[in-house]
């Protein structure tokens, strides 16, 4: 037998060893199509109870839009439910260059290369532009899946502290040796909220003859006054030389990415991105639902516009409750607990008090780092954040930490 049970034991063993620790991830079963209020199965076996949800990606609210599920109907019926091919053998469709086309524009690049995932974006961006000759010098927080792309590609690899500038600035000069240097960041980072310092790194990288990627998965439909990004809200739009993001998050929720930039480095994506030669096309349903979403952020601001008065009103709910967020702009609002076992009770007690929020600890951020991450999204309404603001309130009080600051709640808890 293949799978004998010395292998059987040894895998029983490692996961009952992350239950131990704490670090066993149980998935909750939603009944319910994503928005404001959801449904959810937690504990395994129980009936759904009805939660308002302050964990998902959902920026805009547009994952369950009618528009954008209609016209995902309506490209299903003109154009069928599977491609069963790659892009570049018979899996490229009209509709697939003309959201191109429509994630150029609306980023303000020179051209689109869509992607099964930003996971694959990421992961065959950098092989398909660097090779031995260059460096990449990535923010020391940037995304797991930058990670994984800069570990498959054959550049050397550099990191700066999270948005030090002058840390970068060093490393840019230290690698004038090379032929290509990229330096490589999150335009919104997932865990703290906080914005790149995007103008500054392309001050730098243009003074130190720099190519510029940002992975603009939190911040696509909804960073910056139309909601381009990140490059917008820095006033950097056009000279940011690749793009990947998600539309997996804000732009509808579904899956599917892209790789958006200079034109030859899409080009050379088209060529030699494994994940795009290698992978299925993405399906009719989602580019049909996808343009669609292009077509409703284009047209007016409206709901991102919404997205930052609730991400202000529920910032001041916060913090008029004596809970200590992180500050930032962006609508990830971190609600800081420093020790893990006391951000899992209280995103326990906020279920039982109808609240659908996450603890993270370590290994997701680092030790001693533990929080809750909300998030808003335009598909909450006032009432939805009072009742949350108030879950808080109530649980932050059972705790005793309404009014403590980061030392007092550790030497109360512990890390
Ligand atoms: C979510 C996320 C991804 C992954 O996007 P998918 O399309 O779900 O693969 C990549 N990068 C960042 C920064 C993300 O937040």
């Amino acid at each position: 037998m293949a799978y004998a049970s010395k292998a059987r034991e040894w895998y029983a063993k490692e996961l009952e060893s992350l239950r131990g620790q704490g670090l066993f991830k149980q998935e909750r079963f939603i009944h319910a199509p994503q928005g404001a209020e959801i449904e959810v199965e937690f504990p395994a076996g129980s009936p759904p109870k009805r939660v308002i949800n302050m964990c998902a990606n959902n920026y805009l609210g547009l994952s369950s839009h009618p528009e954008v599920v209609a016209a995902a109907h309506a490209g299903l019926d003109v154009r069928g439910y599977g491609l069963s091919s790659v892009r570049f053998i018979c899996g490229t469709q009209d509709i697939h260059r003309e959201l191109e086309r429509k994630l150029t524009s609306f980023l303000g690049t020179e051209d689109t290369l869509l992607f099964p995932s930003c996971m694959d974006a990421n992961a065959g961006v950098f092989e398909a532009v660097l090779s031995e000759q260059d460096v990449m010098i990535a923010d020391r927080l940037v995304h797991a899946s930058i990670v994984d792309g800069m570990r498959l590609c054959k550049a050397m690899t550099d990191t700066f502290k999270h948005s030090d500038m002058e840390h970068l600035e060093e490393k840019l000069q230290e690698h004038q040796d090379k032929r290509f240097r990229m330096v490589i960041t999150d335009g919104v980072f997932s865990m703290d909220g906080d914005l790149a310092k995007l103008d500054e790194i392309v001050r730098l990288a243009e003074k130190y003859d720099a190519m510029v990627f940002v992975d603009e998965s939190h911040a696509s439909g909804f960073i910056g006054k139309t909601g381009r990004g990140t490059h917008e809200h820095c006033g950097v739009l056009g000279r940011i030389d690749i793009i990947t993001t998600t539309l997996g998050k804000a732009l509808g929720g579904a899956s599917g990415g892209c790789v958006s930039g200079r034109a030859e480095l899409v080009e050379m994506c088209r060529q030699r991105a494994r994940p795009y030669l290698f992978s299925n096309t993405v399906a009719p349903v989602i580019v049909s639902g996808a343009l669609k979403v292009i077509d409703l952020i284009s047209a007016t601001t409206e709901r991102r516009d919404k997205l930052e008065w609730n991400t202000k009103y529920w910032r001041s709910l916060l913090t008029a409750a004596g809970l200590d967020i992180k500050a930032g702009e962006s609508p990830i609002v971190p609600v800081m607990l420093y020790n893990a076992k006391l951000a899992q009770d209280v995103a326990r007690d906020l279920f039982d008090e109808g609240i659908y929020a996450v603890g993270f600890f370590f290994p997701v951020v680092a030790k001693g780092q533990a929080r809750i991450r909300t998030q808003l999204s335009a598909a909450h309404e006032r009432h939805h954040l009072d009742a949350a603001g108030a879950a808080f309130r109530k649980v932050g009080a059972k705790h005793g930490i309404l009014g403590l600051t980061k030392n007092q709640i550790i030497e109360k808890f512990g890390l």
